[in-house]
């Protein structure tokens, strides 16, 4: 992180902070299509939804826009983004402009040849969720987990900075999860654990019901989740990076969380170029808009800001997506992220 990029954050940081809302942080689902079927995951079955997508142009061209409105930060998920032949293009369209640009990908079709490029991103999370067969089952592929243990040695060797991203679920025992901060020690990197969501950000038509059912089989209590993740980090302290932040939040899920600042500094871009309202997880007002400064600060968004906290989905959102936008929004808030922040980025 350049001094530079560090001012330019700063800048559009106190813009929010003087009450101009301004997406700082951009969640792109570049694609919904994905070459594995995670048990707890129902992306792809949506994915005709959001069709079709961007082209490299297009993509690109909306990301100047974002980085004119303020975003210095981006993650490119999906989906699997690295079925899209120009992910890496397009990743590094952001970084050339400006922007802190991560990846979350399953590490599948990660080899030598792409790993040498993949030094556009800033940080890649790779996805991994049980040591061996534990996380082939969950990803219903084998395979799987050998493909994404090659991919997290081939973007070290090439000096792209790596870690491990975990999804807890009820499937998950506490040893399950110790081995797999053991695997990130033994591979000299770190690890992060999210609860498993009740949340299909590719779905556009969402109720209480499908909400429910979609991860009934899946889904730990967060405070659960907490719970080990708090025990975890406490036996790997070196390895585990999950803040107090992403906790605290984990086990607080039964009480009212309060207003919801998210669209003071993001915004969710969906693979058909369509931006998400009010937030990644609940894409229930897509909105299209060739200016996304004016877009964000138009009448409808200011409308569905004032409502954020109040829809039926927000009851016990834990979800990540929304914690580290909310902090940004708060003055103490920014200060606990750039400690978070900095533990990963410069141990
Ligand atoms: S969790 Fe990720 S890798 Fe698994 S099916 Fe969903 S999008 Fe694909
Ligand atoms: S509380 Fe959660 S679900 Fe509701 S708008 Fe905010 S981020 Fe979205």
């Amino acid at each position: 992180m350049s001094p530079l990029f560090i001012l330019s954050l700063a800048w559009q940081l106190l813009k929010t902070h003087l009450g101009r809302p301004v997406p700082i942080f951009c969640e792109y689902e570049i694609t919904y299509r994905c070459n594995l079927n995670c048990s707890f995951c129902s992306q792809q079955r949506f994915a005709h939804e959001w069709e079709p997508e961007l082209s490299c142009e297009q993509a690109k061209a909306i990301i100047s826009q974002l980085y004119s409105a303020g975003t210095r930060l981006m993650n490119m998920s999906g989906g699997e983004p690295s079925l899209r032949p120009d992910f890496i293009e397009i990743a590094q369209h952001a970084r050339n402009l400006g922007i802190f640009i991560s990846l979350n990908t399953n590490g599948y079709l990660i080899d030598e040849a792409m790993a040498q490029k993949m030094t556009a991103f800033h940080m890649v999370r790779v996805s991994i969720d049980g040591n061996g067969q534990l996380h082939d089952r969950l990803r219903r592929h084998p395979g799987s987990f050998a493909r994404a243990v090659s991919a997290i040695k081939l973007l070290k060797k090439n000096g792209v900075r790596v870690m491990i991203n975990s999804v807890i679920t009820n499937s998950h025992s506490h040893q399950d999860l110790r081995e797999i901060a053991e695997l990130a020690r033994s591979l000299d990197v770190q690890v992060s654990f999210s609860a498993a969501e009740a949340s299909a950000s590719a779905a556009r038509t969402q109720t209480r019901d499908f909400i429910d059912g979609l991860l009934a089989d899946g889904r730990m209590h967060p405070a659960t989740a907490a719970l080990l993740i708090r025990s975890l980090h406490s036996e790997f302290s070196e390895s585990v990076v999950n803040d107090s932040i992403y906790i605290e939040t984990l086990e607080k899920s039964d009480a009212n969380p309060g207003r919801c600042r998210v669209l003071d500094t993001s915004i969710a871009l969906k693979p058909d170029g369509s931006f998400a309202f009010p937030c990644n997880d609940f894409p229930i007002f897509p909105m299209r808009s060739s200016d996304c400064e004016a877009l964000f600060n138009s009448v409808e968004v200011k409308r569905i800001r004032a409502d954020l906290g109040t829809y039926w989905f927000c009851e016990r959102c834990t979800s990540r997506c929304s914690v580290y936008p909310n902090k940004l929004a708060q003055p103490f808030g920014i200060i606990s992220l750039a400690r978070s922040w900095a533990k990963v980025l410069f141990s």
